[in-house]
């Protein structure tokens, strides 16, 4: 095990086997379960919020963009003291695209872009598995929101959920966070059009990342 750059402990890749990566990262939240708690949370789906999305999945660092002033948004973020988890399904790795190891890459490359332009990523929850499996933490099932609410024992009726699905929308209620906001960025056009025909309306429609950090730091009982 090894430190990153963030305090947490991560496996070594270069010692690990694809078999033996979940077990790791089981194992990783344990030892990472007591460390904090965490009082002003945004969780953020990543692919078409955070960067820009591809229907042929984001499969290595290469493929990988910042959306236009997302790093701006997530700098703004932690300075207004807000800590960020990604929440994700990464459906690529179980459909055999992209390995645990890429994806572990790609991710730390991500952080250290944030945290290179003053903003802070604390943690990331993913699911790797593929929607014909029916697990139970594939977004719009709450399961890694509610991960994360273990982790760092968040007041879920406090925290934020952007994304750029129906999926994160319907996950944000299911697991009871306080506001969700949906970004016209990604899939957001589609997923307004889904939502109002699901009658479930988030909290702000935003036009992009940037967009709703502000909506949300506005939105900060200490923002004066
Ligand atoms: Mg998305």
């Amino acid at each position: 095990m090894i430190e990153n750059h963030v305090g947490f402990l991560t496996p070594d890749p270069r010692h690990l086997t694809p078999f033996s990566w979940v077990k790791i990262i089981n194992t990783m939240q344990k030892l990472n379960s007591t460390r904090r708690n965490l009082s002003k949370v945004v969780f953020l789906d990543r692919d078409g919020v955070i960067n820009r999305d591809s229907p042929g999945y984001i499969k290595s660092w290469s493929e990988f963009e910042f959306l236009p002033d997302s790093l701006m948004a997530l700098k703004r973020l932690t300075q207004n003291g807000f800590s960020i988890i990604v929440i994700t399904n990464q459906s690529a790795v179980n459909r055999g695209m992209m390995s645990l190891k890429e994806l572990d890459f790609i991710h730390t490359r991500m952080q250290s872009a944030v945290a290179a332009n003053n903003g802070k990523i604390t943690d990331i929850f993913f699911c790797p598995h593929r929607p014909d499996e029916s697990c139970g933490c594939r977004k719009p099932k709450p399961e890694l929101i509610h991960q994360a609410q273990h982790r760092y024992a968040v007041d879920l009726k406090s925290t934020y959920m952007v994304g750029d699905s129906a999926k994160d929308i319907e996950c944000a209620r299911q697991a009871g966070c306080g506001h969700a906001i949906l970004v016209r960025t990604g899939n957001g056009i589609n997923a307004e059009t889904i939502l109002h025909e699901r009658k479930i309306s988030p909290d702000y429609v935003a036009a992009d990342l940037d967009d709703a950090a502000n909506w949300i730091i506005a939105h900060d009982p200490e923002h004066a």
